[in-house]
């Protein structure tokens, strides 16, 4: 008797990176309480299984839902406010003025939902913020289904929405706190960098991590300055300095991490800590380049992240895996040092294993979360295929994404949202780029 299942995908061609890099021609999915309970080839898995509903994926590629493992969701508001500058001015004479005129409560609200569709429709699904108000980020990231960790930045000046660094360490215990019960959203604790927090609050910040059992992430040695910065102060370098406050460990990820020495590689592959990539981001702001090749071949999780849509400008992961694949070629002149499948890895597991999430998410396995985007290969870019992993490297765009399942669920069917209405967060972008142009920063 055929065992009754919720949800088989059929017929696709499954790109699973599981540790062997399995890639399964004419595949059967079969989907039950949220998991994956079957992946073999179709005929096996339609004999095994009746479905409630079958999702037939001729022509279609199946990945693992997508990790973007380093964002800050809602400054898709500020895409292309002020571009083409480099990351101090950008920040201080730019961003930081439009937030604390902007950021609120409403701001966040629809800025996030933008960023949620956005992320959903190329194929993200779940992602790692660090904004302000998370707490508001979690009542619409419930509604629109997209899984996501979170965490407020946490700073020794005050913010738009905390006066202290005090008054931040206590929203950062609120959010881990209300996010305890939720199936899709986790809080982290996110200091954000070691130039702009104290030696104190990097200290405290480690400790609620640990405390609460949560991801902490950090910014770290983005640009050339910092570290000199952070040596010249503290006579060491900004990896060994946040080593030396225990803020490094397995529950810690460390976002673009540019400017390392060996030593300081070995100080994060000892510590168990993740690096999160992100390439675009650092090609627009020119602030260097993360040696993800040394790092991947000493065994240090890489994932993968666009940063904000502000620095990006878009929050596709499809882009940063082909940005990863090509920029360390032609930075060590030498195609051979990063593959396609290790720059998918890092878009998937990588992600997933930055945040010990590698039991759940990040690959098409049995008894995994049934986190599954199927894409269209139906298109003159995406044909002939001979070799799926390079397809979705160096071919496939986040606009190929046809399907997206979250937990079992179908979030996106034939490139529509299923919860939430698009159009209506189209037009209030619209409006809050009317109201913000002509204000001269
Ligand atoms: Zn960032």
């Amino acid at each position: 008797m055929p065992k009754q299942i919720d949800l088989l995908i059929s017929g696709c061609l499954a790109v699973t990176v599981d540790k062997n890099f399995s890639v399964i021609e004419n595949a059967g999915i079969a989907i039950d309480d949220g998991k994956i309970v079957d992946i073999e080839k179709n005929e096996d898995v339609i004999k095994a299984y009746r479905a409630r509903k079958t999702v037939s994926a001729k022509n279609k590629i199946a990945i693992p839902g997508l990790i973007n493992a380093h964002t800050h969701a809602a400054m898709v508001y500020f895409r292309g406010l002020a571009d083409d500058l480099p990351l101090k001015e950008w920040l201080e004479n730019h961003i930081w003025p439009a937030e604390s005129r902007y950021v609120n409560a409403e701001f966040i609200r629809n800025a996030v939902k933008l960023a949620a569709i956005e992320m959903l429709k190329s194929g993200t699904t779940t992602f790692c913020d660090m904004y302000f108000l998370p707490n508001v980020a979690a009542e619409v990231l419930e509604d629109v289904k997209i899984k996501a960790i979170l965490g407020v930045p946490l700073l020794d000046f005050p913010t738009p929405v905390s006066k202290s660094p005090e008054e931040g360490l206590k929203n950062a215990q609120k959010l881990i706190e209300s996010l305890k019960g939720s199936s899709r959203l986790m809080a982290a604790v996110m200091p954000h960098s070691p130039y702009t927090c104290s030696s104190g609050l990097l200290k405290q910040a480690a400790e609620m991590s640990k405390e609460y059992d949560v991801p902490l992430q950090i910014h770290l040695a983005e640009e050339k300055w910092e570290n000199e910065k952070i040596i010249s102060e503290k006579g060491m370098t900004s990896v060994a300095y946040l080593n030396d406050l225990t803020v490094l460990s397995e529950k810690t990820s460390a976002a673009h991490v540019n400017w390392i020495s060996r030593e300081d590689m070995e100080i994060l592959k000892e510590a168990k800590t993740g690096v999160i990539h992100n390439p675009q981001s650092n090609m627009k702001l020119a602030t260097g380049i993360c040696p993800v090749p040394d790092l991947l071949k000493m065994g240090i999780t890489v994932g993968l992240g666009t940063d904000g849509a502000a620095s990006n400008n878009d929050l596709d992961m499809f882009g940063e895996i082909q940005t990863a694949a090509r920029l360390h070629k032609i930075a060590r002149k030498d195609p051979t040092v990063i593959s396609a499948k290790q720059a998918l890895w890092m878009a998937t597991m990588g992600g997933a294993k930055s945040f010990g999430l590698d039991k759940e998410i990040g690959s098409l396995e049995i008894n995994k979360k049934a986190d599954i985007v199927l894409l269209d290969t139906n298109k003159p870019h995406l044909v002939p295929l001979y070799d799926a992993h390079s397809q979705l490297a160096y071919s496939a765009k986040g606009s190929d994404v046809d399907t997206v399942i979250i937990d079992g669920k179908i979030i996106v069917e034939n490139c529509n949202l299923l919860t939430c209405n698009e159009e209506k967060i189209l037009n209030k972008a619209r409006l809050f780029s009317k109201k913000l142009k002509g204000i001269t920063f």
